[in-house]
Parts: C-alpha cells; sequence; structure tokens
C-alpha cells in the first residue's frame, strides 16, 4: 500500500484520534542507505538515515505534522516560531496546508537567507524583531497569553512525538534495532525523540534491544558535554548552534539509560564528514548532520556491530557552505583536446 504519513501509519502509537485532522505532506519513510565504505572504514555495517528526504529537507517534517495536526485540532489558527532554520521551514509548511498563519520571529541580523526562503516562499509572516534569539523565544513563548496562537517550537510535545517514528522506520527495515544509534545534538529533541521510538518499540515486542545513544554536539556548541549553559555558541553547523538546550534532560536520559555518549566534534571534524558523506557515500547532507559521522568516526565502534546514524538535513539547505569547501571550477579554452587534458583521459 502506498505510504500514507506517519500518523497515519503509526496512529496506535501516536496521541492522535478519530477527531483529529491529519495535516500530512507524507513525510516519512525516508530511506535506511548503506554505506559500504564508511562500514569498511569502521570495521561495523553503517547505515545511514537519510532526513534530509523528508518533503521540507529535515526530519522536522515528522514533528511538524503532529504539531500542526494537534495545533488544528485545537482549532488554532495561528502558529508562530522563533526559528532561522529548519524549524521554520517546516512550520510554514504544515501550516500553509492546514490553511493557518505562520508567525516566524528571527533577531535582528543574523539572517541565513538560504534556510528562510523556504519560509518565506511557503507564505509564512516573518517578522524580524530588533533583539538577540533568546528575545525572539521570550515573546513566541509568552504570546499565546495575548492571543489565540499555538507555539510550534521544541518545546511544544507532539513534536517529540511524531521524531520518534524514525526509530520505528530504522527497527522495520532492519528487522531490529542498530548497536549503535548515532545522532547530532542542538536542541536535543532529535535525540530524545529517538530514544523514546526505540523504547515504545522494544516494549511493544517490535525488537529484541536497544541501541547505545551516540550524541554530538559542537565543540562550540556544547552544552551538555560541559555541562553547563554555553552563553556565546559558535559553529559552522548552524542547525546545533545552540547554548541552552530545550530537551537537555531528555539528552542525558537517553546517554544514561541506554548507555552511551554525549560527547562534542570540531568544525573541521564535522566538515571533514560532511565531505566524505559526499564523496564517499554519495550524500549532501547538512553540516549540523554530518556530526552524526564525525562523532563515529571519533569514538569508533565494536567490531562487526550494526551502527545508523542520522543525516538531519538536506544538503541544499546550506549551498555557501558546499561552495566554500570545493575549489571553484576554472574556465577553460572551448577545445576538446583542452577538455580531455583537463579530465585526464
Ligand atoms: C534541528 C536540527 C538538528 C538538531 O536537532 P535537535 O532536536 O535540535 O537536537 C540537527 N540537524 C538538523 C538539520 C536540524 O534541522
Amino acid at each position: 500500500m502506498a505510504w500514507r504519513g506517519l500518523i497515519e501509519e503509526y496512529r496506535d502509537h501516536l496521541p492522535v484520534s478519530a477527531q483529529t485532522p491529519v495535516v500530512t505532506l507524507l513525510e516519512g519513510n525516508t530511506p535506511l542507505l548503506p554505506a559500504p565504505r564508511l562500514s569498511e572504514m569502521v570495521g561495523a555495517s553503517v547505515y545511514l538515515k537519510i532526513e534530509g528526504a523528508n518533503p521540507t529537507g529535515s526530519f522536522k517534517d515528522r514533528g511538524m505534522t503532529m504539531a500542526i495536526s494537534k495545533a488544528a485540532e485545537d482549532g488554532a489558527k495561528v502558529v508562530v516560531c522563533a526559528s532561522t532554520g529548519n524549524t521554520s521551514a517546516a512550520a510554514a509548511a504544515y501550516a500553509a496546508r492546514a490553511g493557518m498563519t505562520c508567525a516566524v520571529l528571527i533577531p535582528d541580523g543574523a539572517i541565513a537567507l538560504g534556510k528562510l526562503a523556504q519560509a518565506l516562499i511557503l507564505g509564512a509572516k516573518v517578522l524580524q524583531i530588533r533583539g538577540n534569539f533568546d528575545q525572539a523565544l521570550d515573546l513566541v513563548r509568552a504570546l499565546p497569553n495575548h492571543a489565540p496562537i499555538t507555539v510550534v517550537n521544541s518545546i511544544n510535545p507532539y513534536r517529540i512525538e511524531g521524531q520518534k517514528t524514525a526509530s520505528f522506520e530504522i527497527i522495520e527495515a532492519l528487522g531490529d534495532a542498530p548497536d549503535y544509534h548515532f545522532t547530532p545534538v542542538g536542541n536535543a529533541g532529535n535525540i530524545t525523540a529517538f530514544w523514546k521510538g526505540y523504547r515504545e518499540y522494544l516494549a511493544a515486542g517490535r525488537s529484541t534491544k536497544n541501541p547505545k545513544m551516540m550524541g554530538f554536539q559542537a565543540a562550540g556548541a556544547a552544552p551538555i558535554v560541559l555541562n553547563h549553559v554555553v552563553e556565546k555558541p559558535e559553529t559552522i553547523a548552524t542547525a546545533i548552534r545552540i547554548g541552552n538546550p530545550a530537551s537537555w534532560q531528555g539528552a542525558i536520559a537517553a546517554r544514561d539509560e541506554s548507555g552511551g555518549v554525549i560527547d562534542s566534534v570540531t568544525d573541521d571534524e564535522i566538515l571533514a564528514a560532511y565531505r566524505l558523506l559526499a564523496t564517499h557515500e554519495s550524500v549532501f547532507c547538512e553540516p549540523a548532520s554530518a556530526a552524526s559521522v564525525a562523532g563515529l568516526l571519533k569514538v569508533g565502534v565494536d567490531p562487526g556491530s550494526t551502527v545508523v546514524c542520522a543525516l538531519t538535513g538536506n544538503g541544499l539547505k546550506d549551498p555557501d557552505r558546499a561552495i566554500s569547501q570545493i575549489e571553484v571550477p576554472t574556465a577553460v579554452d572551448a577545445t576538446m583536446g583542452e577538455i580531455l587534458k583537463e579530465l585526464g583521459v
């Protein structure tokens, strides 16, 4: 049967009822791609969960189909988030589908136009406030006290529920849970949700074990590793440039209950993994996504184990980063001889 979107597919595991209007773009069902060269490098069976294949290009769609469907059930007409990245793109898309207004509050100055382009073309009302990101988030959190508006930032509990379905898909594809699950950590909703999904499928008898949860922050934005808030987080991996994660406790629980680790990787390690994924496995992901593979290459795994690395977003979200990583093509004369010479054939 054709894929119906993750709410219909996993209805029994989600807090929805017959009264919930399902707002879907047929998210989920993303590829679990074997990674033969990475497997050889680390001596294990490595798979890549390609979350960039979701409708707006990141795993945020999984959470947003739930958040917007529940908002619709509550009669919401307006949703709001503070985001300069993938959350705003997903919120804009699902809100448009539901006929709702989507407001996006972004801080002054630091606008990544490439990512915001999605939210803008999808019709979001983007408000650039004269203030920083924390002020934008404070305003977003307080908005429901003043008007009938639903917040779809990471504090919205339904997002974790939608995001956990990626673990269900992994277990179905492998026939069991993997031994290790590597994932980037920003606000830590993603690692919290993956862990919830694994636990629920184990409890339902759909798997025989849980993986070790291996979360990786960027070295310049590693509050969980450092065990304190980072006031000015810095990393090229903008999707995980978070100094005070909303789901901090969820990440700690995932680590401790699974016997995993939360560690950090440098921007250089992230970029090396980002390039390796493209050249060795033909996957163009976001820099933040490559933190999972950078983590795998840093800490390694037991020989022969089964490993899943979550690749959270599509590389086309951040084309400037890709272009900064390669040699700009040089012009050649329009002659066959010149072209054959350049190609070395
Ligand atoms: C949101 C996001 C992350 C971080 O996920 P958290 O739930 O905030 O930890 C990582 N990569 C991409 C591409 C994202 O959009």
